[in-house]
């Protein structure tokens, strides 16, 4: 197996490397005490892991030594080496967070935990499908930017050592790694890691390949070497003459990039090889305009091909000029300029904060300032908030501002918009589960079923078989599924409904008749569906609970028989069908009148709001005394239950404040306030109507009589339209 580094000399020197070589690194950036904490740290995981070996044959505590010196590489905080030396120790040896804590403070064991939790969630997540969301919840869900650094180095460790493991989990691996720590890599601007990654990835997952791509460019490179000093030699030359300080390295492509360019862009090996990349390292940004224009003047640019990253960094921080030439023969050379903390930057990414850190008394200019915005302000939330919580949330609003992911108890990843709550993830599960849910778990806590949901957390749906969508749902749900599926179930319930109201409605018809509903025989019943045209039973119900049939006439249809008259007769009394108050969708209180219980009311039907209860009085329902099938008479059952609507119009004298008096005397009274609005037009005297909920006529009583009573108060008076 091939070993490909990112940093082929100083890796050399962690190979076999003990906790005394890398104390020696560490001395070039950490103080002592901050070396010691380290050393302490890695004495503690040699124990924590004592007997126990890697697959390679060597001491465990081999592995966690090689993932600091990794970090120390990219010359990582120390907090960060301590976690990795002890990055598997609550994972694989069964001491607790909180005696890590103890030991080392809690930062460190914070960052353990957070390292954990995300090796635990690898082994839930299979599904390839998910590999995108699982990248970002990885990056929402860590409180610490670092505990993503330790996760990326532990990997990088396994990767270099994939060599050891059977085929299928050295696959697997590979594949985990390309999808989903490579990307991640990148995101954060990573460029070494990323470029690392790849290359051990695909040369696991498709070793022949890798090896004819490794042998093509070796091939190539003898030829390609006069090519690449020439230019090289002629670009340094010129700016020297101008007087510039600079760098200049020849680039080659690396492996997974030309497998790649090969794949997607359907190009030769050779086109891609016949182009000639050099990088231009300089002291400052005004030095890299000046180079450009100093290597424009040497060869011709291509038009169109230049990019200035510096004013207008990538998302991930990177910053740089691009610029393609015309060389010698028409060779194209890509040229890439920038300053040496850009090229830290651009290799490292966000790694590399933590070296400009230990440097002091640097500049920064507007272009850098801009450029590491990104990278800075996510590390400064974090120094600075204190609180991980508030952390996790700019990095999320920075990383992906629209969305989060949450976990089925299963594993499974659901990806939600902001702001959804479990109600939007029980649809987003199944609809059925939606309809029968009633309460749910987040991580294990019975929470509100409107609470928002956070990145990371592990949702569960408690459903029971009958229960049904709460039409209040639709006051916080934020997915379009949820709302369909709900309004959907609510319209199917006024089915279900009006079926109800339209037995009881045709019941009530009947025993005016002296008869019942359960009195009918089922001759009867096909008569009447002969008589009607209509093919079910329930359906004519269903039409009588929606008013498209009079209860009326039809039970004088039901009981009539040829001849018999006696029946219509009887019609005359009608008894009143009771309002219960819990009768739900079908059951509208008049917006005119708006009756309350004490109330005479009687039911007008119409065919698009069902049954209407009116005021007897109203004037909209003394237009159809005439029409007996438009209308049901009515009562108040007598445990009527629930909170009426009734208008009433107060008229005050205006002074401070005696609005708010009114409000705060009438909730004091156990009555809310639906609607309230003040007619200001008088100087002297606001009249204001508003609507409140009140139990019955003597609620509405009481509320009024203490009304007057308010100093300034006029007049109160109930009103109707
Ligand atoms: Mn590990």
């Amino acid at each position: 197996m091939h070993q490909f580094s990112i940093f082929p000399q100083k890796s050399a020197n962690f190979r076999g490397q003990s906790i005394d070589t890398l104390s020696d690194t560490l001395a070039s950036y950490l103080a002592k005490e901050q070396i010691d904490q380290v050393r302490r740290a890695y004495f503690y995981a040699e124990q924590a892991h004592v007997g126990q070996r890697r697959r390679t044959g060597e001491p465990y505590v081999t592995h966690p030594l090689a993932v600091a010196g990794i970090l120390a590489e990219m010359h990582m905080d120390h907090q960060s080496l301590m976690a990795a030396m002890l990055h598997d120790v609550i994972e694989d040896t069964g001491i607790s967070k909180a005696a890590l804590g103890a030991q080392f403070g809690d930062a460190v064991a914070e960052l353990v935990d957070g390292v954990s939790k995300l090796t635990q969630i690898e082994f839930q997540s299979r599904a390839e499908a998910q590999a995108e969301n699982f990248q970002k919840m990885a990056m929402a869900m860590a409180k610490d930017i670092r505990v993503i650094l330790v996760k990326l180095a532990d990997r990088l460790h396994n990767m270099r050592t994939l060599g050891v493991l059977k085929p299928d989990k050295r696959r697997r691996i590979a594949r985990e790694t390309l999808e989903i720590y490579a990307p991640i890599a990148q995101r954060l601007g990573m460029h070494n890691m990323r470029v690392e990654f790849e290359d051990l990835g695909f040369s696991a997952m498709h070793p022949m390949r890798a090896d004819r791509i490794r042998a093509a460019i070796k091939g190539v490179r003898g030829n390609r070497r006069e090519i690449v000093e020439k230019i090289r030699g002629s670009i340094e030359h010129n700016l020297q003459l101008e007087g510039h300080q600079a760098r200049v390295i020849g680039r080659e492509k690396h492996l997974y990039s030309i497998y790649r360019k090969m794949k997607t862009k359907r190009k030769s090996f050779s086109e891609i090889m016949d182009i000639y990349a050099f990088r231009i390292i300089v002291d400052s940004v005004d030095t890299c305009y000046r180079v450009l224009g100093c290597v424009h003047s040497l060869y011709k640019p291509v038009p169109g091909q230049f990019k200035d990253y510096i004013a207008i960094p990538k998302a991930n921080g990177y910053q740089s000029l691009h610029t393609v030439l015309f060389g010698m023969q028409g060779v194209p050379i890509e040229i890439q300029i920038r300053t040496e903390e850009m090229e830290e930057m651009a290799n490292n990414g966000i790694a590399a904060h933590w070296l400009y850190k230990t440097n002091t008394g640097e500049p920064t200019n507007s272009s850098h300032a801009r450029a590491r915005r990104w990278v800075q302000g996510l590390l400064e939330m974090q120094q600075h908030a204190g609180d991980s919580l508030e952390f996790i949330e700019n990095v999320k609003i920075d990383l992906f501002p629209d969305e989060i992911y949450v976990f089925t108890p299963r594993g499974d990843i659901k990806e939600l918009p902001q702001g959804s709550t479990a109600v939007d993830f029980a649809y987003a599960v199944h609809s059925d589960v939606g309809n029968a849910c009633v309460a749910c778990r987040i991580n294990r806590r019975l929470a509100p079923l409107s609470e928002h949901l956070q990145s990371g957390q592990t949702v569960e749906i408690i459903t029971a078989p009958g229960a049904q969508p709460n039409p209040s749902w639709l006051n916080f749900v934020v997915t379009a599924k949820a709302r369909t599926s709900i309004r959907h179930f609510l319209k199917h319930c006024r089915k279900a409904e009006s079926l109800s109201l339209g037995k009881r409605l045709l019941d009530t018809a009947l025993n005016s008749l002296d008869t019942s509903l359960a009195q009918i025989s089922d001759e009867q019943k096909q008569r009447l569906l002969r008589a009607t045209g209509v093919d079910q039973f329930d359906k004519l119900l269903e039409e009588i609970g929606l008013g498209n049939r009079a209860s009326f006439i039809t039970a004088r249809q039901l009981v009539s028989r040829a001849g018999d008259t006696s029946a219509t007769n009887k019609a005359a009394h009608h008894e009143a069908l009771a309002i219960h108050g819990t009768e739900g969708l079908l059951i509208n209180f008049a917006k005119c009148c708006h009756p309350i219980p004490g109330d005479p009311i009687v039911g007008l039907i119409s065919s698009e709001k069902g049954m209407v209860v009116h005021m007897v009085n109203c004037h909209n329902s003394v237009e159809t005394h005439d029409k007996p099938e438009r209308s049901i008479s009515l009562r108040w059952a007598d445990d009527v239950q629930g909170e009426f609507g009734c208008e009433i119009r107060v008229d005050l004298e205006k002074s401070r404040g005696v609005i708010a008096t009114l409000a705060t005397r009438i909730t004091s009274l156990d009555a809310n306030i639906k609607r309230i609005t003040a007619d200001d037009d008088n100087p002297r005297i606001s009249i204001v109507r508003m609507i409140i909920g009140v139990h019955n006529r003597v609620h509405l009583a009481r509320i009024m009589k203490r009304v007057r009573t308010i100093p300034g108060v006029a007049k109160v008076a109930r009103i109707r339209h």
